[in-house]
């Protein structure tokens, strides 16, 4: 990829342009203005007032040397490598040290600094479930999501079908997602917003005493931690481990 490519090209091909705030996307299909990226069919490459606005103010910071292009690319490339593993070992660790889940609890920041990552300046607060608690988070908004931590949200979290209706009948879209939650336990749902995330810690599966932190961190998916489903279920690494 060029080091030049910044979230305004997202699909990866050379543009071979450094610094001309008058270039327009089209300019590489002058003759096909439908032209389709073949191994990108669903990229959005309208140029929106976003797109132009960070290209704009990327391209000013490079030329006035505050940041350069490679440190551009290589922030890209840091966000691409944030996956819900990260996420993963954060509650397996939680699951093994009860002294790390109470850091976690407390203060989340410094917690998940002590393996390894620096969530930046974001509020992140860690729900934890319980036999009493279950928590599942949405953003009503928007899509607000730790993505430090869990990567690019799913498209059903941007849903506005599930914005809206985990709101008033939470125990129904968690029971689309196949997670029964009994009666006699409290449902809460956590609206976030751009600096307020939430991560939820989900319960430690029933018969995983013997396992090691690293085979607990397989039984931890992205939708645990956003809380549609439980530890250890559904299509995210299984209780097979044991
Ligand atoms: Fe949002």
């Amino acid at each position: 990829m060029s080091s030049t490519s910044g979230p305004n090209e997202p699909h990866g091909h050379e543009h071979g342009h450094d610094h001309d705030h008058h270039h327009d996307h089209d300019h590489m299909h002058p003759y096909d203005p439908n032209h389709q990226h073949p191994n990108r069919p669903d990229q959005d490459d309208s140029l929106t007032y976003y797109k132009v606005m960070e290209s704009a103010v990327r391209e000013l910071l490079i030329e006035k040397g505050l940041i350069t292009a490679e440190q551009v690319h290589r922030q890209i490339e840091a966000m691409d490598e944030r996956t819900p593993a990260n996420g993963a070992r954060i509650v397996a660790r939680a699951w093994v040290d009860p002294a790390f889940k109470q850091r976690l609890l407390d203060s989340p920041k410094q917690a998940i600094a002590e393996i390894g990552h620096d969530i930046g300046p974001m509020h992140l607060i860690v729900l934890e479930n319980t036999p009493e608690v279950h928590n599942v988070v949405v953003c009503t908004l928007c899509s607000c999501y730790p993505r430090w931590i869990l990567g690019i949200p799913p498209d059903w979290y941007k849903s506005r079908a599930y914005r809206s209706r985990v709101v008033r009948e939470p125990r129904t879209v968690l029971r689309e997602f196949g997670t029964e939650i009994s009666a006699a336990r409290e449902v809460r749902v956590h609206d976030s917003t751009a600096d307020m995330r939430y991560m939820v810690l989900p319960m430690r599966p029933a018969g995983t005493d013997g396992l090691s932190e690293e085979a607990l961190v397989s039984l931890v998916g992205r939708d645990a931690m956003v809380g549609v489903v439980e530890a250890g279920t559904g299509g995210e690494g299984s209780l097979a481990a044991e």
